[in-house]
């Protein structure tokens, strides 16, 4: 399997640091508004790898924060009046059911950045330690950019020229050694959420908590650490500043970085009003549509988005969809007839009947069908190539509304069903939509989870809620108890 590494700027060869495991970090949004389309293109794409990468039986350990301390955040929550945290906090929740209605499965872990503020005060101090850092005389911590050496590998900057870039924009009051040094941890302002440090009551800057989080729950070294192009620099390349001089080995592996949704050809942005949130399309549309719409292009070719290419984009899925129903309504049909009644009772019995049989000629005509697989592989075995890899499903999707009929056995219309299926899972595209999860099962996961907070476990507490969330079910905890509903 090749993918591209931003770090060496070509197609690699994948080898996971560990057979048959994978261990991936994905930058997560800053929680201050409901997501934008714009956001959703990672969380798809990175989905979407995700699951082939299981689909081909690696076991994926996927973390993505969400980042719940930031300038944004500090300043809607004085506009609006709601402490920081309560505002994070619903964001994350917004942003989670708008996840599950993309279909984008929770992360293995989605830790938040106030949760490890500790994690960051000890990075920061053996920054410290090693001379990677200083405290300037207001409490500020900052990188000396400058002493590692590897600094622009990711981007492809030269040290020097940002140097120059740099000269004239030194804000005044920052006690920096060097312009180019950047914030590992800041002092507060009035009214600001801060944390205890050794060096002043502040908190943590941006780069420093990924560092944290990718090392906390995945190691020193990472097989893949993606998010958007824009994260290249300064983010990326500051993560891997601070990870590596900390560390003392190299921090990712392969860097993947998706392209930027346009609209309308343009920049999208709010002062332009060309601007969405997830929850603007899905008054129009089932977002199964925006995320068909997103894995139409490959993720490292900018994509714009348009009222024509969302239409073309439901009708694609809505050609999808009618032939896996199809082929449903078709084998149903086909238990039970044409059978003699001997023939009916033997299966009654037995659970098997004779309809259940592939013919000679339908093996034949199911391996025609390997060809659309083996073509979906390698689409996606060349940089999760999705764009490649949707034309193979609707070659599939042709020849089941060419070579299906309802002559034809149970044991054949089910194989092609469950080929169409698998391969849109990998896509993350539902063809049947599962049976709704019972009031009772919902309240017995809550008490399971209610148990596990009384233990302690919050990870499997946490796990439960996600698993809810990622059924359209939302919890939330009162006073007299745990209050749920449906999206
Ligand atoms: P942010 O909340 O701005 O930190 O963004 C969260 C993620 O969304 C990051 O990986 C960004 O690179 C990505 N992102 C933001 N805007 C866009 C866009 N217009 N197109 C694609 N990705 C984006
Ligand atoms: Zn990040």
């Amino acid at each position: 399997m090749k993918v591209y590494n931003t770090l060496t700027k070509r197609k690699e060869e994948f080898i996971p640091l560990e057979e048959g495991k994978v261990s991936m970090y994905v930058c997560g949004p800053t929680v201050y508004n409901l997501i934008h389309i714009g956001n959703a293109r990672p969380m798809i794409v990175f989905d979407t790898v995700r699951r082939y990468l299981e689909y081909k039986g690696y076991e994926v350990n996927y973390v993505s924060n969400f980042t719940d301390v930031d300038d944004k955040i500090i300043k809607k929550s004085v506009e609006e009046g709601i402490p920081a945290q309560e505002m994070a906090a619903r964001y994350i929740e917004e942003c989670k059911k708008d996840m599950a209605a993309m279909n984008v499965r929770p992360a293995t872990t989605h830790p938040l950045a106030t949760q490890e503020i500790s994690g960051m005060l000890d990075m920061i101090s053996m920054l410290i330690e090693k001379g990677y850092a200083y405290a300037a005389q207001d409490g500020t911590v900052y990188y000396r950019t400058r002493n590692f050496k590897g600094y622009g590998k990711l981007s492809g900057k030269n040290i020097d020229d940002l140097q120059v870039g740099h000269r004239d924009i030194q804000v005044t009051g920052e006690q920096k050694e060097d312009p180019l040094d950047f914030v590992l941890w800041k002092p507060k302002k009035e009214g600001e959420p801060y944390w205890e440090s050794p060096w002043c009551k502040g908190r943590p800057g941006w780069h420093i908590e990924c560092s944290v989080m990718a090392k906390k729950y995945l190691g020193d070294e990472i097989d893949i650490h993606a998010g958007g192009e824009d994260l290249i620099f300064p983010h990326h390349e500051n993560e891997i500043a601070q990870s590596e001089a900390a560390n003392g080995t190299q921090f990712a592996r392969y860097w993947l970085h998706n392209a930027f949704l346009n609209i309308d050809n343009k920049k999208m942005s709010k002062s332009l009003g060309n601007f969405f949130t997830v929850r603007d399309i899905a008054e129009k549309y089932d977002l199964q549509v925006l995320r068909f719409f997103m894995l139409s292009a490959h993720y490292r070719s900018p994509l714009n988005f348009s009222a024509d290419l969302m239409e073309a984009a439901k009708n694609g899925l809505e050609r999808i969809l009618t032939a896996a129903e199809n082929l449903r309504r078709l084998s149903e049909a086909a238990a039970g007839a044409g059978q003699t009644d001997t023939e009916q009772n033997q299966a009654l019995c037995t659970g098997v009947s004779a309809a259940d049989k592939m013919t000679d000629e339908e093996q034949k005509l199911l391996a025609q069908t390997d060809v659309y697989v083996e073509k979906f592989e390698a689409s996606m075995e060349d940089d999760f190539n999705t764009a490649d890899a949707v034309s193979a499903v609707f070659e599939l999707v042709k020849f089941c509304n060419t070579h299906a009929f309802a002559s034809d056995s149970k044991a054949y219309l089910d194989s092609l069903s469950s080929r169409l299926a698998q391969l849109c899972d990998v896509l993350g595209i539902i063809t049947e939509k599962e049976e709704e999860i019972l009031d009772e099962e919902i309240e017995r996961l809550i008490a399971e989870r209610q148990a596990a907070r009384k233990e302690k476990n919050f990870a499997r507490a946490d796990e439960i809620r996600d698993q809810l969330a990622s059924m359209g079910i939302t919890l939330k905890d009162t006073r007299e108890g745990v209050v749920w509903k449906r999206a």
